[in-house]
């Protein structure tokens, strides 16, 4: 069975499963989908209410006690921070905010000189005594949007690990994490073609793991032929431009969120020399002129990512995920170009369209 879940943290939630039980299957996914609504109550910026508002308002002026969550996700924001030497940073916000895509505002070159200063992930000062943030200075903002929708997976495949299922997706945007096969065959997914949302570029299998697509025609808007967009490098406080799209493969989406925007600051290169550092960590990265590029894991003739045992020894399962681990061997070549499809049109120079919603597509090839 499966549900989608319009409107909260700004997006899509969509959660399939196999239940013995409809009954069970259906509370399942109803605990799945108040674990969002809660996450978002607490940790969006739109939300005068939520934690997150407090912390903006209160931390440049006194340490503001937080909850256990809160705390441990900022906590792990920083970690983030620090592995991408400040690509991923929460505090981008405090340019950040001056953005907004639907009505297409963004700060002058004299505004963002003025907030740039309160960028920076050192800002953030977390005391675990206190379980308190505080901000080192005024102007300071902070924005969980990189991190807290694959915290938010990862919170709703927990849910369904305690109830005991064994296949199920959880996708919330950009970010969806797996449990098992999708029934004795790998669950497929797709990377989008950054100016064609209708075609997938590459497709590729997922046992057990989690997946992130960035992309910089998630939320945009062109003006005089510069596209600015939803990630913003926290050392300009200008969209991040390296990088058009970046799919990050790990064990949680807490990860795969925290590494998918890092591409667009730090560029290819310096990203793909990171990401192939973590041993559980596969990426496939589309640069500004259609090149594709993938972590070592992911080259033809090398070892597959791991693919965490299956419980219970299911044979069926088992070779579902070597079935997926072989087909994960990925491109033919290093780096295979991206050609547009033929056809297909891409949005006129000048254009300001405004594109919101899914990232990857998440598709089945059991249908
Ligand atoms: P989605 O919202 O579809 O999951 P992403 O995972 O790509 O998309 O996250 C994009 C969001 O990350 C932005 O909307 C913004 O809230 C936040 N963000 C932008 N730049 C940064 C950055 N340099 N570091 C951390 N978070 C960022
Ligand atoms: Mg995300």
């Amino acid at each position: 069975m499966s549900r989608t879940v319009d409107g909260i943290m700004g997006t899509r939630i969509f959660v399939e499963l196999w239940a013995d039980d409809p009954v069970k299957g259906a509370q399942a996914i109803d605990a799945v989908m108040a674990e969002m609504r809660h996450i978002d109550d607490s940790m969006s910026t739109f939300k005068p209410t939520s934690e997150v508002s407090k912390v903006n308002r209160l931390a440049a002026k006194e340490p503001v006690k937080i909850s256990p969550e809160l705390f441990n996700l900022l906590e792990t924001a920083l970690y983030y921070s620090r592995i991408s030497h400040g690509a991923f940073d929460i505090t981008y916000a405090s340019v950040g905010y001056m953005y907004d895509f639907h009505t297409h505002k963004r700060p002058t070159a004299a505004q963002i000189r003025a907030a740039l200063p309160a960028i920076g992930y050192r800002h953030l000062l977390l005391d675990p005594k206190t379980r308190t943030v505080r901000f080192s200075m005024p102007g300071v903002r902070i924005d969980l949007g990189g991190i807290a929708k694959g915290y938010a997976v990862d919170q709703g495949i927990d849910i369904l690990l305690a109830r005991g299922f064994k296949h199920a997706l959880v996708n919330a945007g950009g970010d969806s994490r797996v449990i098992g096969d999708r029934r004795g065959r790998p669950w497929m997914v797709g990377i989008q073609h950054p100016d064609h949302p209708d075609v997938v570029v590459t497709r590729f299998p997922l046992v057990n793991e989690a997946f992130s697509t960035s992309g910089d025609y998630e939320r945009y808007f062109i003006q005089n032929g510069v596209r600015y967009h939803h990630i913003i490098n926290p050392h300009t406080g200008d969209s991040a431009r390296q990088v058009r799209s970046a799919t990050i493969i790990a064990p949680t989406a807490t990860r795969t969120d925290g590494l998918s925007k890092t591409a667009f600051v730090l560029g290819a290169n310096a990203a793909l020399k990171l990401y192939n550092s973590m041993p559980d960590v596969a990426a496939i990265i589309i640069k500004p002129n259609g090149q594709m590029l993938y972590t070592n894991n992911l080259q033809p003739g090398s070892l597959p990512p791991p693919v965490p045992p299956q419980s219970g020894g299911d044979a069926a399962a088992d070779a579902a995920a070597q079935a997926a681990a072989n087909a994960s061997l990925g491109p033919t070549s290093e780096a295979a170009a991206l050609i547009p499809p033929q056809g297909a049109t891409a949005p006129p120079p000048g254009s300001t369209t405004v594109v919101s919603g899914a990232a990857a597509a998440t598709t089945n090839s059991g249908h």
